[in-house]
């Protein structure tokens, strides 16, 4: 029997901020375990501001299981926090989320490549070149050397692992990329998105290059892009039923829950969302026909199919938790009745 390399994943007590933490246990199976064949793990908490000294442990359910392709016989497994009695740790953001097989999530995740403590590709000392040519661009001067190099590994990586990857693109700023992952069922795109998340922080360990996945590394007070992760999102009854009618109710129920949105959206996001650089004002709620400068973006093809599909949400930042959004996006949803 092989032995496989069992990588837990899970997201630790810290705040406003969880971070990725994850170890190895070998165990033997036949073949490529499946899900329900993971066995329950568990850590020390008082590590990971989970739990108090005296009684430390947390519990680790497997909840999503993908094949490791960096590793011989690796396994990655993301977990959810359980207090040892079995029932949610307080940090398991994904224990909050609602059921529900109907509801699709595509997140577009911006992040810098940061090396020396300055976005990737910046000169030792000012700045490169203003923004225009970095977006989308090719060529030494645009993309430097080594980060395309770095964002086709993670997406070969990502494929290998069957993560529901949907493209990449070079940002508007220099050093500044970006990823989509898109997943049908209300948790399925945040567990790959975290596990994406994962394997982007891991890879670039050899490159002695980190992500940085602040909303507004470069400050406020300089013309350099923030970085998002605009979720884009839809239920059955958005993709099958809609009509203008529920879409006006349903904004109204986003406008109402404004600050219940943003207060899950991440971190510093008053930074990022001025009203500039393709954002809406953070204490205004607005949607707006393919447009980019409004909370939520409601695509032409929604129109045209009769307010039918999906809709963009543009406010969750890039360190903001996949899980929280996924959560406060289907409650938000819930309160608006269907006919
Ligand atoms: P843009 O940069 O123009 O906003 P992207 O192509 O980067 O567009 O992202 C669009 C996202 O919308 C993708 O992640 C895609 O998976 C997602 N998406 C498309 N259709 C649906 C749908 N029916 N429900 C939820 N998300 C969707
Ligand atoms: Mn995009
Ligand atoms: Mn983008
Ligand atoms: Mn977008």
């Amino acid at each position: 029997m092989p032995k496989y390399k069992l990588e837990y994943i899970w997201l630790d007590g810290y705040t406003p901020v969880a971070n990725l933490r994850s170890k190895t246990l070998i165990k033997e199976f036949d073949s490529f375990p499946t899900l329900e064949q993971l066995p329950k793990w568990g850590f020390d908490g008082s590590s990971t501001r989970q739990a108090e000294g005296h009684s430390s442990d947390c519990v680790l359910l497997p909840v999503a299981v993908f094949p490791d392709p960096a590793r011989t016989n690796g396994v990655l497994v993301m977990n959810e926090v359980l207090l040892p009695d079995g029932t949610p740790h307080p940090s398991n953001s994904r224990a909050t989320i609602l059921d529900d097989p109907g509801a699709w999530f595509g997140f577009e995740q911006e992040y810098f490549l940061y090396k020396d403590g300055k976005p990737l590709g910046f000169p030792a000392v000012g700045f490169p070149y203003p923004q225009g040519l970095y977006y989308t661009g090719v060529g030494y001067d645009a993309v430097g050397d080594i980060a395309r190099e770095i964002v086709e590994e993670h997406l070969d990586l990502c494929l290998a692992a069957g993560i529901n990857h949907e493209g990449i693109n070079a940002e508007v700023a220099k050093g500044q990329w970006e990823f989509q992952i898109f997943g049908k069922g209300s948790k399925r795109a945040a567990d790959e998105m975290w596990v994406a998340r994962y394997l982007l922080s891991r890879l670039t360990e050899k490159y002695g290059v980190d992500i940085n996945w602040h909303c507004k590394p470069l400050g406020m007070d300089v013309d350099w892009n923030g970085s998002g992760m605009h979720s884009n999102f839809s239920t059955t009854y958005l993709r099958e039923t809609g009509g203008k009618e529920y879409f006006e109710a349903l904004m109204a129920a986003f406008d109402k829950y404004k600050n219940e949105h943003i207060a899950v959206y991440g971190p510093d996001n008053h930074l990022r969302l001025t009203g500039l650089h393709e954002t809406q004002s953070i204490d205004k709620f607005n949607y707006g026909i393919a447009n980019r400068g409004a909370s939520i973006r409601v695509p032409h093809s929604f129109v045209n199919a009769g307010y039918k599909g999906y809709l963009e949400d543009r406010r969750p930042n890039s360190q903001g938790d996949p899980y929280k959004i996924a959560s406060r996006i289907l409650q938000t949803i819930a309160t608006v009745p269907t006919k």
